[in-house]
């Protein structure tokens, strides 16, 4: 089916949105060929756009926009459509750094980065400015095959070299039909080993033009999601697997870092926090962020359906030491029902399989009904299943079915992720189109 696209915004624009979010995009840039990487077998009418590195001074000119967002500055990961390469090829980077550090003394700075290009130099650089890395390591013992990288001792060398001066987690995109489940626990080791707070393992993401989507789709993701608690349990760091296969927004506790101001405080790994100022909290995010953006709170928890209360000795915005998953953010939840008018019409909520347990079980919480069907992506198939990675092509095959079924609905949810700021999905086609096809009015949630 041909859709109208709209025509893409300009570049300013596209930077402008993504810093006013804590984003700022360097260089499309990479020194590395990883076989996942998510800029490769896209369909061909998927938008996303490529930028030489920035100059020092654009940069300079531009980066009040920051300031639109309270949380980290975030430097190479691919969150907007401005592809992500890799920070460090940027021959300015240190001079980006000093000049971020500059202007925010106190905010996280936080950059993904392959670790290739690291130095004892840029090392101590980081660590003089506090600047936290994600080191996106993926393998010990296939780095050739699965990066691409010729120097892979010299990489290993690198991290080693990050423990005890810089702050940073490790990320292992899991390959296991590839490298073996024995390599991931090994990258994971040595990630420990090298001083990683903590390691983050991700199920891969191919689309259906992926030569490797076959072996990605017989992937088990329980079975890597208990690999991934059986490895947190061995290492005693938090392993966070992605997706986390959350299926309720109880404000649940993964982990809770050592010498922390939550460990101090006696809360542990298990431990479901109630109220946060005393304040009822309902969602993980909402209580993490509240305990992250004040000082001294107020935390109230269960344990084993004991209640207990404790306060959490710590300076606004410092971060506590507790480990969570992310699941809603209450405020658009509010907005949403504002907006939906749920409480007196009935909608139909299209979202991700994955995203759909966790909205149910709000709903039920706040005492709603809505219908949430879990929308497969058709756009690039493979085991592709993000809420943000579908469009209005495939919102559409999922309504004409759900409303072939007899249901009638009000108003139809498309999740607001999956749109830019002017309302376009990742092929340009506008939510809008989503209306005048289906008939029904759209909120982006
Ligand atoms: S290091 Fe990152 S940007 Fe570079 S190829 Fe690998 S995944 Fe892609």
């Amino acid at each position: 089916m041909q859709l109208a696209r709209t025509p893409p915004p300009s570049m300013e624009a596209l930077l402008y949105h993504a810093q006013m979010q804590g984003i700022l995009p360097l260089t499309s840039r990479c020194n590395m060929q990883c076989i996942f990487c998510s800029n490769a077998y896209n369909p061909e009418t998927c938008e996303v756009f490529t930028i030489p590195p920035r100059r020092l001074e654009e940069i300079e000119d531009s980066i009040l926009w920051l300031t639109g967002s309270r949380g980290p500055i975030v430097i190479g990961e691919s969150v907007t459509r401005i592809t992500e390469g890799e920070p460090l090829t940027h021959p300015e980077f240190p001079q980006i750094l000093k000049l971020l550090r500059q202007h925010y003394p106190d905010r996280i700075i936080r950059v993904t980065t392959n670790a290739s290009l690291l130095n004892p130099e840029l090392i101590g650089l980081l660590s003089e400015l506090e600047v936290e890395l994600m080191v996106s390591l993926n393998t010990v013992g296939h780095r050739e095959q699965v990066m691409g990288d010729k120097q892979p001792e010299s990489t290993l060398r690198n991290v080693e070299g990050l423990g005890g001066k810089v702050r940073f987690e490790g990320s292992i995109v899991a390959l296991p039909f590839v490298t073996g489940w024995d390599d991931v626990s090994n990258t994971a080791s040595f990630l420990k080993e090298s001083g990683a707070w903590s390691i983050r393992i991700m199920s891969p993401g191919f689309s259906r033009l992926h030569p490797l989507w076959k072996d990605a789709a017989s992937f088990d993701v329980d079975e890597a999601r208990s690999f991934s608690q059986d490895l947190q349990k061995d290492l005693k760091i938090p392993v966070l697997f992605e997706p986390p296969g959350i299926t309720s927004v109880t404000p649940v506790v993964e982990h809770v870092l050592p010498r922390s101001p939550a460990r101090r405080a006696g809360i542990r790994p298990g431990d479901v926090i109630t109220e946060v100022l005393r304040r009822r909290v309902m969602t993980r995010t909402e209580a993490f962020e509240l305990i992250r953006d004040h000082e001294k709170p107020r935390v109230a928890y269960d344990r084993q359906g004991v209640l207990y209360e404790t306060v959490i000795n710590k300076q606004r915005f410092q971060p506590s030491g507790l480990v969570m998953y992310d699941d809603l953010d209450l405020e658009a939840w509010f907005e949403w029902e504002r907006e939906s008018r749920v409480k007196r019409r009935r909608v139909l909520v299209l979202t991700s399989a994955l995203a759909r347990p966790v909205i149910e079980d709000a709903l039920e919480l706040r005492g709603l009904t809505a219908a949430v069907e879990g929308v497969p992506s058709l756009f690039f198939g493979g085991n592709i299943e993000a809420a943000g990675l579908l469009t209005v092509r495939d919102f559409l095959a999922a309504y004409s079915e759900i409303a072939g079924q007899g249901s009638e609905f009000g108003a139809v949810t498309l999740p607001k992720r999956a749109f830019d700021p002017w309302g376009r999905d990742l092929e340009g086609v506008s939510y809008k189109t989503f209306e005048q096809l289906s008939g029904k009015a759209v909120v982006l949630a």
